[in-house]
């Protein structure tokens, strides 16, 4: 089962000055090129740490740790070796040239996990896994992507397939004892199931647009006419006094964008000039870059000074976000709401970035808006890749439900549409893999992983 490769070796730690750095190899007769390297007291035993000399020739370059793996009980499923030496990249760097020199190969990004991949260590989801827990931004990211590393994504597709193959196993014996009168599936346990499947799957879909949000953050604009106090609330939002406010407006003549953390999602806050037109220059640059940040953002604060009626200018701004997700803010609540504002905006939240007022109220509702609120981290969360191929599978199996409920299919058609769903499927978990995909996936890895 397990393919011994050839041997690679990486550079596993950040590049800098540290306490320790490790150097990290994988592959076929590994270890009678190690060997020729370095001094060891005692001998050799898989797995426990031994105190080592690194030589280079008869020169000694550095002492440390090393711990030798022998094949299939290693990440990669092949003979490892780490090397925990003194985290100097000097050190690390001559360490990995003997290696080199010995024939050893430079790894390429994901490369080891690859290898635990293709010897059936990991399954697709778990090595998917291993680059979002290493690039997990917070808390929320993290505790997402150990579930995942824990294959709970794959518990919950593998049930999918089985259904699947189950479903077509029926309608492949429907094929082979056609002659004969073997009771096969009835249309109506067919709909039934094929029903349940396509459920199962837009549950499971509708996490996609979460999990992004989780693993890369929300793009938030802020959007508004001048001197409604978009200013004054992205500060409110990020408990500082980062952008300038003042009372002449168009005073934001860019956009600003700052980080910040709402339970545990990373949110990228980004103020925008005041959109309007304009015959000032610099203010219409201003303007027209927000525009098009407005464009990239996935949830839009739309921000109204509710003490006074809206004007043209308020319309203008809101007919180019309408379309977009986005939260009407009822903001200067503090001056009282002008009498007009609940019957035009009655879903609008009503808020004060001078005092304070309704904010909570109002993050509460970007959470729920982005559909992440209240995630207390018990789900999966699919990914892009994940999200695109149930929902290919999903256009196999909807239209054939439409068409299997007016009309009936000879099992050969249906065993092959069934066929091609349970391949998507199948290339989620990895079950089925190709060489794009693969590179795809293992590109986003850092080296040494
Ligand atoms: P922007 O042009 O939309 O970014 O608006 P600013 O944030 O620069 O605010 C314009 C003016 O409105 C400033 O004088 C702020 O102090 C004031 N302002 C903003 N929010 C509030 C609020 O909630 N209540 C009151 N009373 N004034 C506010
Ligand atoms: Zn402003």
């Amino acid at each position: 089962m397990v393919r011994h490769r050839e041997p690679i070796i990486a550079i596993a730690t950040p590049y800098g000055e540290s306490a320790i750095g490790m150097l990290r190899m994988s592959g076929a007769g590994l270890w009678e090129k190690v060997e020729k390297h370095i001094q060891l007291k005692g001998k050799l035993k898989p797995r426990y740490a031994h105190f080592f000399r690194l030589m280079d020739g008869d020169q000694l370059l550095d002492e440390g740790i090393l711990i030798y793996y022998k094949a299939p009980h290693s990440y990669t499923g092949e003979d490892m070796v780490e090397m925990y030496l003194h985290g100097n990249p000097l050190v690390l760097k001559r360490a990995l040239e003997v290696f080199l020199k010995e024939g050893i190969r430079l790894a390429e990004p994901g490369e080891f996990t690859k290898r635990a991949f293709l010897n059936g260590k990991l399954d697709i989801t778990q090595a998917e896994a291993v680059a979002d827990l290493i690039s997990a931004k917070t808390d929320l990211a993290r505790q997402v992507a150990l579930r995942q590393l824990q294959g709970e994504l794959s518990k919950h597709i593998n049930p999918l397939r089985e259904r699947l193959i189950e479903l077509l196993a029926y309608v492949e014996a429907d094929i082979e004892f056609a002659e004969q009168d073997i009771p096969t599936i009835e249309k109506e346990q067919l709909l039934e199931l094929l029903t349940l499947i396509i459920e199962s799957i837009k549950n499971l879909l509708s996490t996609v647009k979460a999990g992004e949000f989780i693993r890369r953050g929300i793009n938030l604009a802020i959007v508004g006419k001048p001197n409604v106090g978009k200013s004054s609330l992205f500060n409110a939002l990020l408990g500082t006094e980062r952008a300038i406010v003042t009372h002449i407006p168009g005073t934001t003549r860019d956009f600003l964008q700052e980080q910040m953390h709402l339970g545990g999602i990373p949110i990228n806050l980004i103020d925008t000039a005041g959109i309007r037109q304009t015959k000032d220059e610099v203010e219409a640059i201003g303007i027209k870059r927000s525009l098009s940040a407005l464009e990239s953002a996935d949830l839009v604060l739309f921000v109204v000074d509710a003490s006074n009626p809206l004007e043209e200018e308020d319309w203008e701004v809101y007919n180019l976000i309408k379309q977009k997700d986005h939260i009407k803010v009822l903001n200067k609540m503090d001056l009282g709401l002008d009498p007009s504002m609940k019957k035009i905006f009655p879903d609008g939240v009503c808020v004060s970035a001078k005092t304070g007022q309704g904010m909570q109220e109002l993050k509460k509702l970007m959470l729920e808006k982005a559909g992440v609120f209240g995630y207390d981290g018990m789900m999966v969360y699919l990914s892009v890749r994940h999200g695109e191929l149930l929902r290919k599978s999903l256009g196999v199996l909807e239209p054939l439900l439409q068409r299997l409920k007016v009309e009936d299919l000879s099992p050969e058609i249906l065993a092959l549409e069934l066929r091609e769903a349970l391949s998507y499927l199948d290339q989620i978990v990895g079950a089925i893999t190709t060489e794009d995909m693969l590179s795809e996936i293992f590109s986003r890895f850092c080296i040494g992983k």
